[in-house]
């Protein structure tokens, strides 16, 4: 699933594509062609979380979630439909195009299940400013204090942004098992690892890609390209301690997490 700093950065390129521009045409999976808003303006492209929505003239919106599979595409030339497709929104100087994405709805901006749909988004680790605190006390509310950490850094309810890769990475960087019991970290050790979640999506966006390792270590000598703590470094050593870092199919959808036994052992 891509990470929010991904969609921040779709949603910057999409921007000077599609906003101000007219609709030349519109295609959304659930309902085919829309000839009526042929001519609308474009006037927005914003990320809220791993959401992307596309502000079609005063009323509409396309609610757009990539999820696992989705991906975007610009193409300067005609886009076609097929069987794949999710969206189309092409404007007289070329279209974009959604692809598998888990969601790809034309509404209105009042519709309830859209206004319902974004209420469940946490504040975005990615806005300009986020309460932490606001972030703790979401975790605290948002199940019993039994949840593991690995799940609650992924619940996008609590705090939107943070995905396989920044989950791994922010846990490791902070010294936590995956497996602790929320109720059993400090909750400035939590709002620590939230922060550090928030620079390290930070620093995916401005840079256009990710190097973790500089977010928490600036000036650590390694290879080109060696830019993550532990995601998709199964194997491999450590970087603080030696120890083989793991793969372990963790939490209530079993993704996989990368951790240090040694750096990252339960303690609580
Ligand atoms: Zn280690």
């Amino acid at each position: 699933m891509p990470e929010g700093d991904t969609i921040h950065r779709l949603a910057r390129r999409l921007v000077p594509a599609l906003v101000g521009r007219p609709i030349a045409r519109l295609w959304v999976r659930d309902r085919g062609e829309v000839p009526a808003l042929c001519g609308a303006t474009v006037i927005a492209v914003e990320a809220v979380g791993k959401h992307l929505l596309v502000g079609i003239g005063d009323a509409h919106v396309l609610h757009t979630h990539l999820g696992m599979p989705g991906r975007v595409r610009r193409t300067g030339g005609a886009a076609f439909p097929t069987w794949d497709t999710s969206a189309i929104v092409a404007t007289p100087e070329g279209a974009v195009v959604w692809r598998s994405a888990r969601t790809a709805v034309l509404c209105r901006r009042d519709d309830p299940a859209f206004v319902r749909a974004l209420q469940r988004v946490g504040p975005d680790l990615l806005a300009p400013e986020v309460d932490l605190g606001d972030v703790v006390r979401r975790a605290h509310a948002s199940s019993d204090g039994a949840r593991p950490l690995v799940d609650v850094l992924l619940d996008q309810s609590i705090a939107a942004g943070i995905g396989n890769v920044f989950k791994s990475e922010v846990l490791f960087a902070c010294g936590l098992a995956p497996t602790r019991a929320l109720a059993s970290v400090d909750p400035t050790q939590l709002r620590d690892a939230y922060a550090l979640a928030r620079a390290m999506l930070q620093q995916g966006v401005r840079d256009g890609h990710r190097d973790t390792v500089h977010v928490v270590d600036p000036g650590r000598l390694r290879a080109p390209g060696d830019q993550l703590w532990v995601y998709d470094r199964s194997r491999l050593p450590c970087r603080r301690c030696g120890a083989a870092i793991v793969r372990v199919a963790l939490g209530v959808d079993r993704r996989g997490t990368y951790l240090c036994p040694v750096c990252q052992r339960d303690v609580a």
